[in-house]
């Protein structure tokens, strides 16, 4: 069949045309940008192909059935030990850049850092950085490690646990990142069937999901170099009211998403 009529033929299995591109293009082997230019090429439905179909139509996410996810401008790899990348954690990357402009050979520490989307992004936006990626799973580093080897970077990765961070010989940092998990036990059970297929420890921080900021953000001052060291976070819907109000975030500022959810806080440490 042609090209044009595969992606009508996609269109069953998806909700938006993006995620048909995507998959056409993972399929076919031709650049997501460049689907316009081939529609009259000639394609195969394979056995494979259908498969993945049949995966997609049982509600796994589309980015675990092709192994990928577009992160900051990055193909990201993901497999099911890893949250995909989301669009609003490209927020927190756009964020530690503004605070680290022009400044060359920072070292940066990545806490949560799953498929290191995070880590991937700041290494190679930033001359000459040092990176570490903290993880609790093994296999979430796993695929960190694959990641930065695809775009040829380094950092030293550890397995650990974020909450037991200050057990750690941990110091001078310029850059902290961090996207813990934050959903309430109670938001990751209404949570859509697709989120289930995500590691749970990646997502759900306990009663109020605020374990991890409440930890981190006590001890961010010992490790966080002087001078303009900076961290951020990013938070879930209301948490910022939640922080403040039991006076977490009182030197932080804060940044929006495009849904105008406050998403991102930031601390400098001048
Ligand atoms: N933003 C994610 C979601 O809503 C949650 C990510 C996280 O817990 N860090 O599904």
């Amino acid at each position: 069949m042609k090209i044009a009529e595969y992606l009508n033929y996609l269109q069953k299995y998806f909700t938006n045309r993006s995620d048909v591109l995507e998959f056409a293009s993972h399929t076919s082997g031709i650049p997501y940008s460049q689907i316009p230019m081939h529609l009259s090429d000639n394609i195969l439905i394979t056995d494979e192909t259908k498969s993945k179909l049949d995966r997609v139509k049982s509600g796994e996410p589309l980015a675990y059935v092709i192994n990928n996810k577009n992160f900051y401008g990055f193909d990201i790899y993901v497999d099911e030990s890893v949250l995909i990348p989301r669009p609003e954690t490209e927020l927190l990357v756009e964020k530690a850049l503004e605070t680290a402009a022009g400044r060359k050979n920072l070292r940066i520490l990545d806490i949560c850092t799953g498929s290191g989307c995070v880590l991937t992004a700041l290494l190679s936006k930033l001359e000459n950085a040092e990176g570490v990626g903290l993880d609790i799973s093994s296999d979430a580093l796993e695929t960190a490690l694959k990641n930065l080897k695809r775009y040829d970077l380094k950092a030293e990765l550890l397995c650990a646990d974020a909450l037991r961070i200050d057990e750690l010989d941990l110091s001078n940092f310029d850059i902290i990142t961090c996207n813990p998990p934050y959903l309430t036990e109670q938001e990751w059970s209404d949570s859509p069937n697709s989120l289930k297929y995500e590691p749970k420890n990646a997502l759900s921080a306990g009663v109020d999901g605020l374990l991890f900021y409440k930890k981190l953000m006590d001890m961010i001052p010992n490790i966080c170099n002087k001078n303009s060291g900076s961290a951020h976070f990013e938070l879930g819907l209301g948490q910022y009211e939640l922080l403040k109000n039991e006076g977490y975030c009182e030197d932080y500022s804060v940044t929006k998403d495009f849904q105008g959810i406050k998403r991102v806080i930031s601390w400098i440490n001048l």
